[in-house]
């Protein structure tokens, strides 16, 4: 084993999730070490605005909050899709995971009488919502990375893993590319554990940093786990038009309007009761609506309109959507309304674990955005997925060290099998790295970019889904031939783009397809072909397994419930 480090948990991913698991692993006494190709206060984590969801019943509007008011929100958010017991644990889990946060040290905004503030969120029955200004994710993943410094936890930065290496079916470390210099390296563990956030980036119009691109899912997926409700992916109501950055739930959560090009408020006809604040599939199809039937503004956007808030109420708890609106769309939103249209924002499918974070692959656990514990169904509540990194991270954390501190298996990390799987990765990069006369990848990006956007985004149907699915298998054989720019070693983005085009192109493939097979509607799935959810055919998860020739395979499994009543979701 001499010259591959060894650790008796490895966590890929640096976001909430990774951090908030190393911190668990760290505590239970095992080694750990996190590995991330970005520095990990730079994870897309830092970008989460609005808030994070917690039972405290702080808000002095009235009423007690419960968990299992929470859980029953959250349920009903889903569409039914989420397995009912796994909701509950979110929501039990979430007022202890939030207050520990801020003895650690998060700064929280507050009411006047000093306990945590918490706003009103779409899809939720009490203002729940706990919040530092609109800056979040920030205060969370600067908190947690504070608490991994104080605990001295290793970390290996601007390590890109290209492959997680398995034994005997068994996980047992990974491959890694070191971004400022080129180096392959292989580091074994008894537990991978992945916490590699969301895969925004395979469509055009998204929230998500560049870096959200599914590697480590797709890196999973290859390893032989499986991939569950991939076709559900979150269209975000209100993202700035021209550029799609996030204009948080929380702006409609303080009280923001909806408005027409006919200056009318229009979230009557969709949502009577709850009007802006429905979920957030409900709001994005209403603005779509809108825009499709000629009430848009310029063809393709809404308005968000605060002014009616004033300028102190914007200033002390909407500053960071204050100053993008001025630096990306030149509008003060102390002035003026905010232009916005839906855009890509989340991914409620991803690779398939219990509660606890265990995959189908042994020794290989995933939490975050890149999991599917399945506790967003078809429609993710805002304010749930911070959350979800904090309460599933430190269970898979717990889970990861006890696996370890049972030994693992004994040829965990097998020697041989890490030194081909390095030789193989090495192998490949270097016939990229020769091969001159191809296609460079950014072509092909923007074409599956396109193609999911227009094809598989917020209204689908039959036609468009064979489309998609045909063209990113026309994609696929185009990838064969991919060419770099430049062979160069040290920061080779182009390289790094290359290798996780492939898995973005894979991670295409699977959601394409199974909006194609699902002929329901179902929280963000909408077919218009097949308006009506389903519940006699559909009330189950669609699962991906990779088949032996590289192809998908599609197949079943039922939703767990826990006596709530699939009833019509009307808000
Ligand atoms: C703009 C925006 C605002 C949001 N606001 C909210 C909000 O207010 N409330 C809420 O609940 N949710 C919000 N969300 C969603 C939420 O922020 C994310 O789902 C969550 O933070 C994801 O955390 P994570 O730890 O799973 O992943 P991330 O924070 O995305 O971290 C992924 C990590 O994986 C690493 N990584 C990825 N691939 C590799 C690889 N191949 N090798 C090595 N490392 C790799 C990256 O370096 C990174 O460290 C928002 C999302 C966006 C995009």
């Amino acid at each position: 084993m001499s010259g591959i480090s060894r650790h008796d948990v490895l966590i890929a991913g640096g976001g909430l999730a990774g951090l908030r698991a190393a911190v668990q692993v760290h505590d239970a006494g095992r080694s750990v070490a996190v590995v991330s190709k970005v520095y990990p206060i730079r994870s897309h984590s830092g970008a989460a605005q609005g808030g994070v969801n917690a039972s405290l019943g702080n808000h002095p509007d009235g009423g007690d909050d419960s968990w299992e008011g929470h859980a029953f929100d959250t349920i009903k958010g889903s569409d039914y899709l989420a397995d009912q017991p796994r909701a509950e644990i979110l929501a039990q889990d979430a007022p202890v995971r939030v207050l520990e946060m801020e003895h650690w040290g998060a700064y929280f905004s507050r009411f006047p009488d000093g306990r945590i503030a918490q706003r009103p969120f779409g899809g939720a029955g009490f203002p729940r919502t706990c919040y530092a200004a609109d800056r979040t994710g920030h205060q969370l993943l600067h908190t947690l990375w504070e608490q991994c410094l104080k605990r001295g936890i290793t970390f290996l930065d601007e390590w890109f893993v290209t492959r997680i290496v398995t034994h005997d079916g068994r996980a047992g470390g990974v491959v890694a590319l070191h971004v400022p210099t080129g180096e392959l390296r292989a580091f074994a563990a008894d537990v991978v554990l992945i916490a590699g956030g969301g895969y925004g980036r395979v469509f055009a119009k998204t929230t998500n940093a560049y870096i959200n691109t599914g590697s480590l899912t797709a890196a999973a997926y290859r390893a032989g786990a499986r991939l569950e409700d991939m076709e559900f992916i979150q269209f975000h109501p209100t993202t700035l038009y021209g550029t799609n950055i996030l204009m948080t739930e929380g702006v409609r959560g303080e009280g923001g309007y909806l408005v027409n090009a006919e200056g009318k408020r229009f979230m009557d006809r969709y949502a009577p009761s709850v009007l802006e604040l429905a979920p957030r599939d409900i709001v994005a199809r209403a603005i779509q609506t809108e825009v499709d039937e000629g009430r848009g503004f310029e063809g393709g956007y809404v308005q968000l309109d605060i002014r009616h808030l004033g300028g102190d109420v914007i200033k002390e708890k909407l500053p960071g959507i204050r100053q993008i609106a001025m630096d990306f769309a030149g509008v003060d939103p102390i002035e003026e309304p905010i232009p916005v249209q839906p855009g890509q924002h989340y991914s409620m499918g991803g690779v398939s674990c219990d509660e606890n974070g265990e995959t189908d692959v042994p020794g290989l656990l995933a939490a975050g955005e890149c999991s599917c514990v399945s506790v967003h169904g078809a429609n993710r509540l805002g304010g749930n997925s911070l959350l979800e990194t904090l309460v599933f991270g430190k269970r898979a954390g717990d889970r990861a060290a006890e696996i370890a501190g049972a030994g693992g298996a004994p040829d965990a990390s097998p020697a041989d099998a890490l030194a081909d799987a390095l030789a193989e990765e090495r192998g490949a990069v270097e016939a990229l790295r020769k091969r001159t006369d191809g296609e460079r990848q950014i072509e092909i990006r923007r074409d599956m970019q396109r193609t999911m956007t227009e094809k598989v985004g917020l209204f689908r149907d039959g036609a468009r889904c064979v489309d998609a699915v045909r063209e990113i298998a026309r994609l696929r054989t185009r990838y064969r031939r991919v060419a770099l720019g430049s062979g160069h070693a040290a920061f080779n983005y182009d390289l790094i783009d290359t290798l996780e085009l492939r898995g973005m192109l894979e991670l295409a493939e699977i959601t394409a397809l199974g909006a194609l097979v699902r002929q329901e509607s179902r929280g963000s799935h909408w077919r218009t072909d097949h308006p009506k959810r389903d519940d006699t055919n559909w009330l189950k998860h669609t699962m991906a397994t990779r088949g032996k020739g590289g192809q998908p395979v599609i197949d079943y499994e039922d939703v767990v419930m826990a006596g709530y009543e699939p009833t019509e979701r009307t808000y």
